[in-house]
């Protein structure tokens, strides 16, 4: 689909995204992880890369925020290599909770299954699904995965760990709920660690951008020249980030940007057109969804603008 769009073009629909979005001042930063409070709420950030790695940037691009929930993308990408595709639909689910990310109430009625990957207690199911002796040997294979996709050696933002694991009680009882219903296939205590690690990585937008960017090339990291992910697995998680990549405003984002996203409370959001490009945005302050407010806005915006949506016809 679409026409070829030029990088000139794509420049100046980004440079114009970031001037028009710079001054809201809607949204607040996440504060139930109380670091990510303190997080200068003015950052804002836009990069459009090709699925060849050329790009466009525009603002705050290049310096550290929390990945968050994104991450819970690349922690699929492992387990689908791991235990493939029927694995992670039977153990996990695939199918929006239609319930907030971090609920008690949809793993209660659905028996303990979490149903989808990218709620947390399907997020931390899916920590426990990779294949690992210890605790280091599943934290390896996802910081791995997640420099593969970003083509560099991604760390932990150590002041983010420490303020999550201090915070992170919830999540603990959702791993001790999945383990009660047998949905959980590694201690409790060991999962929900990996999965707060896994959040607390560091990214800037121009490494959320080459993520992207390998998604939208079938799996191959465009910096790199190297494979993150079997090819086949890759429209599976453009599925799941098609249904519920921006929690309960999953429908409201596809109905104004169409494209499979993922937002993380950190303020990061990536959007992916299969093929073609990524778009990455950074911006903390945060809608009452937990989705990053002009993240939001530049991403419709250049959706629009650059002729992306892929349900336009
Ligand atoms: N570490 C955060 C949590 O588990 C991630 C949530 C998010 O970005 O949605 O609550």
């Amino acid at each position: 689909m679409g026409t070829a769009l030029t990088l000139t073009a794509i420049q100046a629909a980004t440079t114009e995204a970031h001037r028009a979005f710079q001054g809201v001042t809607d949204g607040q930063n996440a504060d139930y992880i109380p670091v990510l409070a303190k997080v200068d709420p003015s950052r804002f950030g836009i990069v459009v890369m090709l699925a060849d790695g050329k790009a466009a940037e525009a603002g705050d691009t290049r310096s550290l925020f929390a990945i968050e929930s994104i991450s819970k993308v690349f922690t699929l990408a492992r387990a689908l290599d791991t235990v493939g595709a029927d694995g992670v639909r039977q153990k996990i689910g695939d199918n929006p909770t239609g319930e907030s990310f971090s609920s008690v109430h949809a793993l209660v009625v659905h028996g303990g299954k979490p149903l989808n990957p990218f709620v947390n207690a399907g997020a931390i199911a899916t920590v426990s699904l990779l294949a690992a002796d210890s605790a280091a040997h599943r934290w390896e294979q996802i910081l791995g995965t997640q420099r593969a996709f970003a083509g560099r050696d991604l760390e932990v933002m150590d002041e983010v760990y420490r303020s999550e694991s201090a915070t992170n009680q919830h999540n603990r009882a959702l791993a001790w709920l999945l383990d009660s219903a047998h949905t959980l296939y590694s201690d409790p205590t060991e999962a929900t660690d990996v999965y707060t690690r896994q959040c607390s990585v560091g990214i800037t937008t121009w490494d959320l951008a080459v993520m992207g960017a390998t998604l939208a090339a079938g799996g191959i990291n465009p910096v790199t020249r190297q494979r993150a992910i079997r090819a086949e697995h890759v429209p599976r998680i453009l599925a799941e980030m098609t249904m519920s990549g921006l929690y309960d405003n999953t429908g409201t984002w596809q109905y104004e940007v169409g494209l499979p996203g993922k937002s993380g409370v950190g303020g990061g959001i990536l959007a992916v057109v299969p093929g073609r490009l990524a778009i990455a945005t950074f911006s903390p302050p945060l809608d009452r969804f937990g989705n990053s407010v002009r993240g939001q806005l530049a991403s419709r915006q250049l959706s629009a603008v650059l002729g992306l949506n892929l349900f336009a016809t």
